[in-house]
């Protein structure tokens, strides 16, 4: 193992967590992490002498220090990041600093709240003949979006839609979706909180969304999907289709 571990803690349920990352947690002497969405249940099996750090009340140079100073005293250092790190976890600044520093990392990967989502929604992303890609994206917040990825630029695919970070901005996501070519009723879901005991789920259409979510109050920590997947409307796979030959089965004539 690494001095320094990234682990994705999932979306929310301690359960979700992976058996390594969890592992690293129990022995980890100190513990970063990402108080501002990670859930504080997951740090419960932790070492009770685990000097534990909250990364929201941190700039990266003070994370950093605060791992520099655990490695040359020996101590190994779990960074704790909400679902999966990879997806906007701000984790590839503070590799780049422990590379130069010449302190060794490695990252456990989580459950996405994307893959959260689905899974509370009950719902496949790649439904046959719905939709074959998801795109996960943004809309531009304080991080700017290259221009290329602009909303309106990707929603053209009328793919399956994962959109993160962008709550406070639904009715301009829900508008500019439509003006890209999606159907106004085009079925979305709000997911606040997927996972956790306090979790909400808002369903509408393109067209009611915006005004669902406002008088749900939801303001932050949600996810919104979209696409004709949340639909009831789709072909068969072919993978379990009884006529289909594969690798593993041939199909009934
Ligand atoms: N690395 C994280 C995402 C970090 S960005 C991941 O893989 O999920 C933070 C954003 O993720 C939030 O603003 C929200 O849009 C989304 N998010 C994180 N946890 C969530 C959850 N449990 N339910 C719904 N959305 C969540």
């Amino acid at each position: 193992m690494a001095a320094v571990v990234f682990i994705g803690a999932g979306p929310g349920d301690p359960e979700l967590l992976t058996i390594k990352g969890k592992r690293v947690i129990d022995d980890a002497d100190v513990i970063i992490y990402a108080g501002s969405l990670v859930n504080p249940a997951v740090l419960n099996s932790a070492k009770p002498s685990a000097e534990i750090h909250n990364s929201a009340y941190m700039n990266l140079d003070e994370v950093i220090d605060v791992m520099k100073k655990a490695v040359a005293e020996g101590k190994k250092v779990a960074r704790v990041h909400t679902g999966d790190p990879s997806i906007y976890g701000a984790i590839r600044e503070q590799i780049d600093r422990l590379d130069e520093l010449g302190i060794d990392s490695e990252v456990i990967p989580g459950v996405s709240s994307f893959l959260g989502v689905a899974a509370v929604l009950k719902k496949e992303y790649t439904l046959p003949s719905k939709s074959q890609t998801v795109i996960i994206t943004r809309m531009a917040g304080r991080t700017p979006v290259p221009p290329k990825e602009d909303l309106f630029e990707l929603a053209k695919h009328n793919s399956t839609m994962v959109i993160f970070l962008s709550i406070s901005f639904i009715g301009e996501l829900a508008d500019t979706l439509k003006k890209a070519g999606y159907r106004n009723n085009t079925p979305v879901a709000v997911v606040y909180k997927a996972t956790w005991p306090d979790q909400r789920i808002v369903t509408g259409t393109l067209d009611d969304i915006a005004k669902k979510v406002k008088e749900s109050k939801i303001e932050k920590t949600a996810l919104t999907v979209v696409g004709d997947f949340l639909g009831d409307e789709y072909e068969l796979s072919k993978l379990y289709d009884k006529h289909f030959t594969t690798g593993y089965r041939k199909g009934k004539e």
